[in-house]
This record gives C-alpha cells, sequence and structure tokens, in this order.
C-alpha cells in the first residue's frame, strides 16, 4: 500500500502544467482529486515517478451556465451535485454526481479526472454521451474540442494525447421539450456502476424527435446504443415504445461478467435501466 517514489510539482497555471508533461513524457501522471490514481499507485498498478498537482489550478475549478453548461476539469463531485445553475439548466448532472461513490470521494473526485480516467464503471461517462456533450484539452499545439463519442477509446484509454489536459468540459442547457435522466444498479460498497444508463430525449408534437442512451458499468467502455436510439425516436414516447428500445439496448456492446454480476445478468439490467431511464426522461421532456 505504499506507492513508488516520485518528484512532486504543483504548477500555477495550465501551460506551465502542459510544460512539465513535455519535459517528463511517459514517466509523468496529472493528479487532480487523486481518488483513481493514488490508489492505483498504492497498489503499484501505476508507477509515476512524476506527479504533477493540477489541483491548485484556479483556472480549471468551476461551473458556469450561460448559452451551455461549462464545468472546469476540476469541478469536484461535490460542486456539480450542489450545484443550483446545474440543477435547473441540466439535472441530470447533479443527479449522477450525487450517485458516486460517497462523501469523501465527492468532495475530492473531479470530472475532468473521472472523464479522463475511463473507468469502465464510472458514471459520468454515461451521462456525457447522452448529452453529446464536448471535452475541451489544451496541449503544446493549442487546445481542441472532442465530442464525446470520439472520446472514450477502450478500456481506461481515451482520445487524449498524453501531453493534453482536459481543462473544460461543455454540455448543452436543456430546454422545453427536453428531459435527461441517470439511473444505476450500484456496486453495494463502492457505489461504481454495475451497469447505468443515461437517457436524453426531445419530444416534438407528441413524437419523439431526439434520443441519446449512455450505457456505463457493462462493457470495456461507455457506449451509446444507436439501435436502442433507432428504434425510439419517431415513436410516440410510450410506455410500448420504450419496451421496445430498452429490447434493442446492449444488443451491439461487448458486455462482460465478472464476480460482481455475470455476463447475462448484465445483459437483463441493461434493458431494465435503459426502461427506467427512458421512462424518467419522457417524463422530463413533458411527453
Ligand atoms: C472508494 C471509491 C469509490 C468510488 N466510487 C465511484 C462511483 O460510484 N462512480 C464513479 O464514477 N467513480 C467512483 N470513484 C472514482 C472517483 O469518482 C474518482 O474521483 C474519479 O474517477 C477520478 O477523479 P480524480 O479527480 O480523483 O482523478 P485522479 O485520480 O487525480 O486522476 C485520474 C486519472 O486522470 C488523469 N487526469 C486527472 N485530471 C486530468 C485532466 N484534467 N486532464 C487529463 N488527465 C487528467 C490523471 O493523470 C489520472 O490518470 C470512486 C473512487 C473511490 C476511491
Amino acid at each position: 500500500m505504499i506507492p513508488s517514489k516520485f518528484d512532486y510539482f504543483a504548477p500555477a497555471s495550465v501551460a506551465e502544467a502542459i510544460s512539465l508533461l513535455q519535459q517528463h513524457g511517459d514517466e509523468a501522471k496529472l493528479l487532480a482529486g487523486g481518488h483513481s490514481l493514488l490508489p492505483a499507485m498504492k497498489l503499484r498498478l501505476a508507477t509515476p515517478s512524476v506527479l504533477i498537482d493540477i489541483g491548485k489550478i484556479a483556472e480549471l475549478r468551476g461551473i458556469s451556465v450561460n448559452g451551455n453548461v461549462s464545468m472546469g476539469a476540476l469541478t469536484t463531485h461535490h460542486m456539480v451535485e450542489t450545484s443550483a445553475a446545474l440543477k435547473s439548466a441540466c439535472a441530470i448532472l447533479p443527479e449522477c454526481a450525487a450517485l458516486i461513490g460517497d462523501i469523501q470521494v465527492r468532495n475530492l473526485g473531479t470530472i475532468g479526472g473521472a472523464l479522463a480516467h475511463a473507468d469502465p464503471a464510472a458514471d459520468y461517462p454515461a451521462v456525457v454521451l447522452a448529452l453529446d456533450a464536448q471535452i475541451h484539452v489544451q496541449g503544446p499545439s493549442g487546445t481542441r474540442s472532442v465530442p464525446v463519442a470520439d472520446f472514450f477509446t477502450d478500456m481506461l484509454t481515451t482520445a487524449l494525447d498524453p501531453t493534453e489536459i482536459i481543462t473544460k468540459i461543455e454540455a448543452p442547457k436543456l430546454g422545453a421539450g427536453e428531459g435527461a435522466a441517470y439511473v444505476k444498479f450500484p456496486h453495494p460498497a463502492s457505489r461504481y456502476a454495475i451497469v447505468g444508463v443515461a437517457a436524453y430525449v426531445k419530444m416534438d408534437g407528441g413524437k419523439v424527435a431526439a434520443a441519446r442512451i449512455g450505457i456505463t458499468g457493462a462493457g470495456p467502455k461507455a457506449e451509446c446504443q444507436a439501435k436502442a436510439e433507432a428504434a425510439f425516436v419517431g415513436s410516440d414516447g410510450s410506455a410500448a415504445a420504450i419496451a421496445i428500445a430498452a429490447e434493442e439496448a446492449g444488443t451491439e456492446m461487448d458486455v462482460f461478467g465478472d464476480i460482481h454480476a455475470g455476463e447475462d445478468y448484465r445483459r437483463a439490467m441493461i434493458k431494465v435501466y435503459t426502461r427506467r431511464a427512458l421512462t424518467q426522461a419522457v417524463a422530463r421532456a413533458g411527453g
């Protein structure tokens, strides 16, 4: 439980952090809330010889709501959970944050760290997929914005270059006719998702005009469910339509089994939780 030796840096700006990443290459790891990295280091699953603590970079922290919702990478789960602005603009985000771990984890863990770590059982990935969010990153050659659909590439792997830092996450402000919901079957000890489903629905004239369903916990990476979404769009959003769409959920993804839940059980839970998430999202959309 004792990590290997490392040098510690605490840069004051994103530019300084990027320059340290360039200087130390593969030896270096960014440290945000430390609630994924430090346990991995204590187990020697990660052995960086340089830690770059971005926790003091003020420009990475905070929430703003204008045309869109914007959350700095260092925004803690607790800040998301308790933000009145988010509750009114995009309530699925605080709803998701409130379900993460326990109060200690939520006080320190950050949204940027959670997305960069891309744990297959983490909660935010499903939600940002359903919201079709943008991940803003900064690296040596400037800034870029990655659509979340391209961000999670494999288990614990993202489209981030090793010298890039997530700076903020941008999601839409939900308006009239739009609703979103996140529901999960949590592991009873850690609260990580055994299966977590986020749904976004837009209703127009009594029909489903758009739908996105993000699933986490069930496979190597969080994924949208194109077949289930296609089955739902154009329907009347009724319980019968939800049941048809939920049957398609998980059919296109690799689903794994482990000591907590076998593959067949997870596949069954994907359908159950998709039904629940869609039902809530439609109700919130006024359908
Ligand atoms: C007991 C326990 C229970 C938990 N339960 C849950 C749960 O129910 N649901 C859930 O979703 N999560 C859960 N977590 C994980 C928690 O949410 C972590 O806080 C989160 O996954 C990582 O965020 P962090 O800020 O702690 O990142 P860190 O641990 O500091 O970093 C994680 C990784 O991301 C990189 N990184 C961090 N910030 C950035 C950035 N801005 N740009 C680029 N790379 C970056 C780091 O280099 C590192 O590789 C749990 C953790 C613990 C310890």
